[in-house]
């Protein structure tokens, strides 16, 4: 099934075009790869997915309804959620209240509830924790839960905000170079938590620079460059096609 349809999607920023018509088919439980030199589009059709910018042209279709344009806050309560290229923590808070921050888009919660601590509001601020420490195990990271965010090593940061996004409950989760940064080692570690992810039933859209970790990982590839598609195939096909090894792979 697909679970994310964008059909002429256009993204223009005064004479730049961005992004240029591109479409794309993210099918349920898999894992769709999107590749491309610096500056190619990549970053900018993730925020064009989530909200954070809104499309000059084309559409976007999220478990068949049209989200074209909405905001980030309401993508992420359809069940879209995502991590940022620079990883964007309350770097005062600790790691626990960072993915804490998550569970609000999925409470029910009133500030009445809250001031008047009611019982209903405690019972959601107690499952609230229970799904938070969940994200945290899950990532590998609960032994961070109170150290501040801003102060655990980079590629703990980087599981942190992926506990972040999990927390939201998706169903299609975009990673933006998830292992930007970090060494070969422990870009191993990340490729087996996408597997994971992946196994509990929601669908990965990957944006990665590290080749050995998208051809093992992926499904499919859309392959971009100054902001159009120049390939979408399976790592094999992506591999033989001409056109990617001459604008991209550059062999
Ligand atoms: P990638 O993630 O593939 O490296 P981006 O999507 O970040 O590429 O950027 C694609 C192009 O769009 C670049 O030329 C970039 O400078 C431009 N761009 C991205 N965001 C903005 C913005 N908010 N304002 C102006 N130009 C932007
Ligand atoms: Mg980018």
């Amino acid at each position: 099934m697909t679970l994310l349809e964008v059909r002429g999607l256009g993204k223009q920023f005064g004479g730049l075009h961005a992004v240029r018509d591109v479409d794309l088919d993210v099918r349920e439980g898999e894992i769709t790869a999107i590749i491309g030199p610096n500056g190619a589009g990549k970053s900018t059709v993730f925020n064009l997915l989530s909200g954070f910018y809104r499309p000059t042209a084309g559409t976007v279709t999220f478990k068949g309804r049209d989200i074209t344009g909405k905001k980030p806050y309401t993508t992420v309560r359809d069940g879209i959620a995502r991590t940022f290229q620079t990883t964007n923590l309350f770097e005062d808070s600790t790691v626990l209240d960072n993915v804490l921050s998550g569970r609000i888009v999925r409470s029910r919660s009133t500030v009445f509830g809250a001031v008047l601590q009611t019982p209903s509001f405690r019972r959601e601020e107690q499952y609230n924790l229970t799904k938070a420490m969940e994200a945290l195990e899950f990532a590998g990271i609960a032994h961070y839960r109170d150290d501040l965010a801003g102060e655990v090593p980079q590629e703990v940061q980087k599981r942190v905000a992926i506990a972040v996004a999990l927390a939201t409950e998706p169903d299609l989760l975009l990673l933006d170079e998830p292992a930007g940064g970090i060494t070969e080692d422990e870009t191993v570690g990340f490729g087996d938590l996408i597997r994971q992810i992946v196994a509990r039933g929601i669908t990965v859209c990957l944006v990665e620079h590290k080749m050995s970790m998208i051809m093992s990982l992926a499904d499919r590839i859309l392959v971009l460059d100054h902001g159009q598609t120049i390939a979408f195939g399976t790592p094999d096909e992506i591999k033989r096609d001409p056109k990617v090894i001459e604008a991209y792979l550059g062999a």
